[in-house]
């Protein structure tokens, strides 16, 4: 670019929807002292996908939409275009070009997904060698990304294929003054993060906007997200929840009050103990950087008691998965344990539908399906129950439940949810052993022990007697039929026997 104009950068969005403490983002602020615009292209192929969800996809526009919002209030831009990213970049660098006003970097964050690796790999190929543009990459998405965290025995190559190990390194890798940086400068964004809660908005932040650069000649793209939106709205059937960075921030500190009370109420489906971080952490409107910067956890090790310490321990689950994910892809479509790839499951149709329908008459798992269809949301402890039991009662390929959850979570994401499914299904590293199976009725009366949590999706069981609400089959056929609610739709302890027969078939 000449002296006439100076140079700018173009950050391209993906899983970090926000602002505040965005660090690709503020590399390209800091190098063009401001003159920074952002980009969002969406690839039409997402949207043919089988575990499209129309909720999720919903949600996700609100958070662009918020983005942009923000982008636009503090001096920058986003534009979201219909064009994959192999086409629209290297677009909009030839029409700026013509002008003297190409972009001279291009900024993003890492994702680890296998798909958007590849995609990452070609654009940074096009950008760089075809179009000499700088492409500049940050850590975001993750604390500590899967290739800081190999077995040190092995010099870093290998893997940690099982939780405890990988999370005392992580713990470990917590301390050092590399990592404990990334959550100190994590406190400034959050401050950003604050003000902006607080109305207080600097309007000059950044000094650069699409109309500028496209002066008197014009965008060669028509916007798309008010039309996608308008698109999609029909089809959602839940309640979308506020989206965006500050949306995640009131709610971590509507947690926060009751952090320390995580461990005693996690696992109560009826309590709202848990902090519903994950709808947020998908779409990188807040990072699991901030989270723990905002709750001061970091200096809690993997020996630390209490709710704050299984809390980040819960955050180390997550960084687990996408570890396994970016070492091992071939689990987005097998098993990770080989052994167990081609296990005979009877796949029955109907039993999925009941499953699915919140029909199956175990109370527990049937309030579990129906949150998820009526909220786009499931709490852990029964997304675990109706996990075994779609596997291990049901006898269920479990890429069927992991498919139909991708396609029912607002919080949907391939690495916690393919981690929680092979979790499940002991087919995956680190499992539940294929020979712990879960009772739905043990479960049910473990973790709801007063029936609230079933009474509240399963309005037909109301007013059983508290003994019975978990079996409610020992009420008698006759009285179950009154109430419209199913008698079981398969018998635990026969099925139960079937799935130890299954895997050790194959053991
Ligand atoms: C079968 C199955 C499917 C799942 N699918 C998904 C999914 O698609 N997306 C998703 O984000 N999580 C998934 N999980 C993990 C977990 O259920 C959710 O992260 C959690 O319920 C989200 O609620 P929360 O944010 O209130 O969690 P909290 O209890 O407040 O935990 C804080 C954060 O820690 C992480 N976390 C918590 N539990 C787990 C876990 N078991 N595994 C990995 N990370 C965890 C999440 O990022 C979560 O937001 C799945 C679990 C199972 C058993």
């Amino acid at each position: 670019m000449s002296d006439k104009h100076p140079t700018w950068g173009l950050h391209w969005f993906r899983r970090d929807l926000r602002v505040a403490g965005n660090p690709a983002l503020q590399w390209s602020w800091k190098k063009h002292e401001g003159r920074v615009v952002g980009i969002f292209c969406f690839d039409s192929k997402f949207l043919a996908r089988t575990d499209f969800s129309h909720n999720r996809f919903g949600f996700f526009l609100e958070t662009l939409r918020e983005l942009q919002e923000e982008m636009r209030s503090i001096g920058s831009d986003l534009l979201v275009v219909d064009s994959l990213p192999h086409e629209a970049l290297p677009k909009i660098h030839a029409e700026l070009k013509k002008t003297d006003r190409a972009f001279s970097t291009l900024s993003f964050n890492r994702d680890y997904e296998p798909f958007a690796r590849e995609r990452d790999d070609r654009i940074t190929r096009i950008l760089q060698e075809d179009l000499k543009v700088t492409v500049h990459t940050e850590r975001d998405h993750l604390l500590i990304e899967p290739l800081e965290i190999g077995k040190p025995s092995s010099g870093g190559s290998l893997f940690y294929q099982v939780y405890s190990p990988f999370a005392r390194r992580w713990f470990e890798q917590l301390k050092t003054e590399e990592v404990a940086g990334r959550v100190a400068i994590q406190k400034a964004g959050l401050k950003y993060l604050h003000k902006r809660a607080a109305g207080e908005i600097d309007r000059h932040l950044f000094c650069l906007n699409w109309k500028k650069l496209w002066g008197k000649s014009r965008s060669p793209f028509s916007e798309s997200l008010e039309d996608f939106a308008q698109k999609n709205r029909p089809h959602q059937t839940v309640e979308i929840p506020a989206a965006g960075s500050l949306a995640a921030l009131k709610r971590l500190q509507q947690f926060k009050r009751n952090v320390d009370h995580y461990g005693d109420r996690r696992d109560i489906p009826s309590l709202d103990g848990t902090s519903k971080m994950s709808l947020y952490l998908k779409n990188g409107s807040i990072t699991s950087a901030q989270i723990i910067a905002e709750l001061d956890l970091q200096n809690l090790t993997m020996k630390s008691e209490g709710g704050r310490a299984k809390f980040i321990k819960e955050i180390a689950w997550r960084e687990f998965y996408y570890s396994i994910l970016f070492h091992r892809p071939s689990v987005e479509k097998k098993a990770f344990l080989e052994k167990y790839a081609d296990l005979p499951w009877e796949n029955s149709q109907k039993l999925f539908e009941a499953w699915k329908e919140g029909r199956t008459g175990y109370p527990i798992v049937d309030a579990g399906m129906r949150q998820l269809k009526q909220e786009g949301w499931m709490h852990n402890r029964v997304r675990m129950i109706v996990a075994s039991f779609l596997v291990k009662d049901l006898l269920i390929d479990w890429r069927w439940g992991e498919n139909y959850f991708m396609k029912e979570l607002l919080d949907g994401d391939l690495a916690p949810n393919n981690g929680g499914w092979q979790w499940a299904a002991s087919t995956g590293c680190d499992p539940q052993p294929y020979f712990r199976i879960f009772n739905p009725e043990l479960q049910g009366s473990r973790f709801d022990p007063d029936g609230t949590y079933v009474e509240r999706y399963v309005p037909e069981l109301a007013g059983v007697p508290k003994k019975l609400l978990h079996a409610p089959e020992k009420m008698g056929e006759a009285a179950l039929k009154k109430r419209g609610y199913p008698l079981p739709v398969v018998i635990h302890h026969e099925q139960k026997e079937k799935a130890l027969a299954l895997f050790k078939s194959k053991s």
